[in-house]
């Protein structure tokens, strides 16, 4: 049988196409655990819920802006601010 089905890497199988791929066609949650859907299926998806989320994505980035600056300006704020 090994001829017919050469050992080759363990396929994940994408939950979305179907299709068997490495795991290197994954990208990996925060667990450090593959996606399921494969690296082409998830840029599909992700650019498919963008397209019809632009509100929020525009919400997303904003926020994200927001959040740095804030940081940001914590971060310059002199050390001798009064405590409370
Ligand atoms: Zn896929």
């Amino acid at each position: 049988m090994s001829f017919f089905w050469p050992k080759v890497e363990t396929l994940r199988v994408c939950s979305i196409c179907y299709k068997g791929f490495p795991d290197s066609k994954f990208f990996l949650n925060s667990n450090k655990r593959p996606q399921a859907a494969c690296k082409t299926c998830y840029m599909a998806r992700a650019k498919a819920w963008k397209h019809a989320n632009k509100e929020r994505v525009r919400e997303l980035q904003r926020n994200a802006r927001q959040a740095a600056k804030a940081k940001r300006n914590t971060d310059s704020l002199p050390s001798t601010t009064t405590n409370p």
